[in-house]
């Protein structure tokens, strides 16, 4: 690996951006999804797959005559949450020294499946159709 980046002609970092907090919607007229409204660190890897529970959420308030304004809020909920458990993510993957012993320990007293279940709400999310 070094010896690769030995050889990189021209190396450059590959920088992260998330989007802060701010208006998703004009009125009735205009709405961002995906990462246009809310791009994300990837370390809960679910960027791509909020944008495409946006679209389907957003296509079911549009058919059922609800304002954006709904939309936006019932999103930013879930966006919110999955954000707050991508910097959690960050902080536990990449931890050092005994914060990452303490993590080692508390992961090896869990059952997988308790911490698989953990993820429910993330995985097995019943977007509103
Ligand atoms: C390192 C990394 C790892 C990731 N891993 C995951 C993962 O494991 N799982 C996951 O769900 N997500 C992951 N993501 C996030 C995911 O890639 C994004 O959240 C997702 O691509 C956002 O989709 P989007 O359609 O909203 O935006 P984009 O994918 O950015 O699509 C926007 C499109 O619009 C086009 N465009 C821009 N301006 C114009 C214009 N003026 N006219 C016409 N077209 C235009 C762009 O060229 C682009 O094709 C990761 C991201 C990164 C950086």
């Amino acid at each position: 690996m070094v010896d690769l980046l030995r050889h990189a002609v021209e190396p450059t970092i590959w920088p992260l951006y998330e989007l802060s907090a701010g208006a998703w919607n004009r009125g009735d007229e205009v709405v961002l999804i995906g990462d246009a409204a809310h791009a994300m660190m990837p370390f809960a890897a679910q960027g791509a797959a909020m944008a495409i529970e946006d679209a389907f959420e957003l296509a079911s308030f549009v058919a059922d005559g609800k304002p954006l304004a709904a939309f936006v809020d019932h999103r930013k909920r879930r966006v919110a949450r999955v954000r707050s458990r991508g910097a959690f993510n960050r902080f536990a993957y990449h931890a050092r020294g005994p914060v990452r012993l303490g993590r080692d320990l508390v992961l090896s007293l869990r059952r997988p499946e308790s911490l698989a279940a953990d993820f429910d709400w993330l995985y097995g999310y019943e977007p509103k159709d």
